[in-house]
């Protein structure tokens, strides 16, 4: 897609550091290396977002995310976790809109990454959840 920095990168037109590449998939270092690793993983093909995969396009490429975690795990000794993320729309922290999973490897909890969970778990009784999950389930297709 024209104006796309990720297409762009994948079609070897801006430069990038590669880690991994086939023909559905490129892996790339995160210019920002949250730590060490930071790896991001983009279809070849522009999807915006999470929203905007088919079911084959998403198995092909969710499918090859372990493979690439195992690599970083073992190109770094000291790696004691990792995050996988995937931001979708600006409210959710998404600012290069083709879709990509970041792989953050964890060294220690002093290391330049975090998330929040909150806990609501006292503000809702069981059948709160249950319309909820129920509302959800009525749109799956
Ligand atoms: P988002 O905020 O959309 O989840 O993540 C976008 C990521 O793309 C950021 O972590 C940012 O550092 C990275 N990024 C943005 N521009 C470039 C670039 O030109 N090259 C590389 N390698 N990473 C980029
Ligand atoms: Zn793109």
């Amino acid at each position: 897609m024209d104006n796309c920095i990720f297409c762009k990168i994948s079609q070897k037109e801006i430069p990038s550091h590669t880690v991994y590449e086939d023909e559905v998939v490129y892996a790339f270092l995160d210019i920002s290396q949250v730590t060490p690793g930071h790896t991001l993983v983009i279809p070849k093909k522009h999807v915006m977002d999470i929203f905007a995969f088919d079911d084959s396009l998403a198995a092909e490429v969710f499918a090859r995310i372990p493979k690439i975690a195992r690599a970083i795990e073992a190109a770094f000794p000291e790696i004691e976790g990792l995050n996988i993320v995937n931001n979708n729309k600006e409210l959710a922290y998404q600012s290069v809109f083709h879709s990509h999973i970041h792989l953050i490897p964890r060294y220690s909890k002093e290391d330049d990454f975090s998330m929040h969970f909150g806990n609501h778990t006292e503000e809702y009784t069981a059948e709160e959840l249950a319309a909820i999950a129920s509302n959800i389930r009525k749109q799956v297709r």
